[in-house]
């Protein structure tokens, strides 16, 4: 995306470098031009759209009545993965790790509306025109970079203490990326024509994109996936999916909605 012309963002903030420690702050210039400073506005809102969908899918699947009964008093770790904190057991996290896929998954069917209305937007505000281009595979490109936005987001919640490890409540950002991206694909194409090959193959591309930018800037450590890292996404997608017939059906008696 250019970066010339003259700046309609330019400005510094105190930038929490690691979630887990706000104290740790760094000074950041922000110095944006018109387009740039307009698709900064956009992925931030998808990823605050997110986290209120997010939480509101804790809420619906009654998993705040969930928690009280089967862990007593506490509250969900949603804004950082505290491995470090009061131990939990086996079957606690695996139920909670349950619990955050279900409130992703329903987070992406309400995100779907958003991503319809950018879409939508394309064929009349210019910029959202620029940012997502206006020639072809408009709902494949506006999807993807959706995707990828979140999947940036995820790993800066993630913290620079990145580790590989089972005893968190969210999963790895790139295995959450990538089943969000099924779901929100699978919740989109209710209403959009989406091909997805080309989905496929913008979302590999412009993940391999931001990894890379990730990793410069020590966000992200993808070493302990090593090159087998695709069948890893797929060991830990597949291991949700069977923690989820164990403990899917754990707060039906709060939920206000059912799974079909
Ligand atoms: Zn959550």
């Amino acid at each position: 995306m250019n970066s010339s012309g003259k700046l309609e963002s330019h400005y510094s903030i105190p930038f929490i470098v690691d979630p887990i420690n706000f104290e740790a702050r760094r000074e950041w210039k922000i110095e944006l031009n018109a387009i740039r400073s307009f698709a900064a506005g956009v992925f931030s809102e998808i990823c605050s759209s997110f986290v209120i969908c997010h939480e509101v899918g804790h809420i619906a699947c009654g998993h705040i009545e969930g928690l009280k009964h089967f862990e007593g008093p506490g509250s969900l770790a949603e804004m950082a993965s505290m491995s470090g904190f009061k131990k939990k057991s086996k079957s606690n996290t695996e139920r909670r790790q349950v619990w955050e896929y279900d409130a992703d998954a329903v987070a992406c069917q309400l995100l779907s509306n958003y991503v319809s209305e950018l879409i939508d937007d394309v064929k009349v505000n210019k910029r959202t025109a620029e940012l997502f281009g206006s020639e072809e595979n408009i709902p494949e490109t506006v999807l993807a970079l959706t995707i990828v936005a979140l999947f940036a987001f995820f790993s800066y919640m993630r913290g620079v203490r990145y580790k590989l490890h089972f005893n968190s409540d969210h999963p790895h950002p790139i295995v959450r990326a990538c089943y969000i991206r099924n779901m929100l694909y699978t919740a989109t194409k209710e209403r959009w024509n989406i091909n997805s090959d080309i989905l496929m193959i913008l979302v590999d591309q412009w993940l391999d994109d931001l990894r890379d930018s990730l990793e410069h800037i020590d966000f992200l450590d993808d070493s302990a996936f090593g090159e087998d890292h695709m069948s890893l996404i797929d060991t830990h997608h597949d291991r949700l999916k069977s923690l989820r017939k164990v403990h899917g059906k754990s707060c039906d008696q709060w939920t206000w909605i059912s799974w079909s």
